[in-house]
């Protein structure tokens, strides 16, 4: 049987937290969403349908904007959306993802881990090389950027192994170390004790 491929949302959820892999996964329990969920689904269809999606000044000479991208990967496992590929010549390209915000800590490595995920599929799908991943805020705001190097690719393809493992051993992992995700989380007080709330 054909492997599962994964999702830029298993990939996040796993890095909020494994035991919501566990759950979905492994018991098949698929989460319903939380009012966060609907509200962040909400706001990115808003903005994918309804908002004129500006791109900033330093991306003016990439003339070739393509939104909504299915790019996947069955080496990697991994399929998803880029929200957004710009090409200025065969070999310079952007890879952006939207977010409603920018925290002001930095880019989030989850956010990181999916752009970079993304990254990889599309250049095996031929999109050329992508030397940064980009995350811009939905209000048109400036974008930030990390770079997409080796570290950082290893680390993305790794996590997908993670992930493989945990489903594939169906081992029940250690929860988040953050109690504050358990908050907005629905296996909270129905499958799982949580983390301290
Ligand atoms: S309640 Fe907390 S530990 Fe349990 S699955 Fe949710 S986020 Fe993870």
């Amino acid at each position: 049987m054909e492997k599962e491929m994964l999702t830029a949302r298993d990939v996040l959820n796993y890095l909020y937290c494994p035991r919501i892999i566990f759950y979905e996964k492994v018991l098949r329990q698929r989460q319903y969403e939380t009012y966060k969920q609907i509200r962040g689904e909400k706001s990115h269809y808003f903005f994918k349908t309804q908002a004129k999606r500006k791109t900033c000044d330093e991306w003016k000479e990439f003339l070739v904007r393509l939104f909504e991208v299915t790019v996947k990967s069955s080496r990697i496992g991994f399929w998803t959306k880029a929200d957004l590929i710009m090409k200025k010549s065969a070999d310079e390209g952007r890879i952006v993802q939207f977010k409603p915000s920018i925290p002001s800590f930095g880019i989030p490595f989850a956010w990181k881990v999916q752009v970079c995920l993304e990254a990889l599929c599309a250049e095996e799908m031929g999109f050329g090389k992508f030397s940064e991943g980009y995350i811009a805020p939905y209000n048109g705001g400036k974008p930030e950027c990390f770079e997409l190097d080796e570290g950082m690719r290893k680390t993305a393809t790794e996590t997908i192994k993670k992930v493989e493992k945990l489903i594939k051993d169906e081992n029940f992992p250690e929860g988040t170390m953050y109690s504050a995700r358990c908050r907005d989380c629905m296996y909270r007080g129905r499958m799982c004790e949580g983390r301290g709330w």
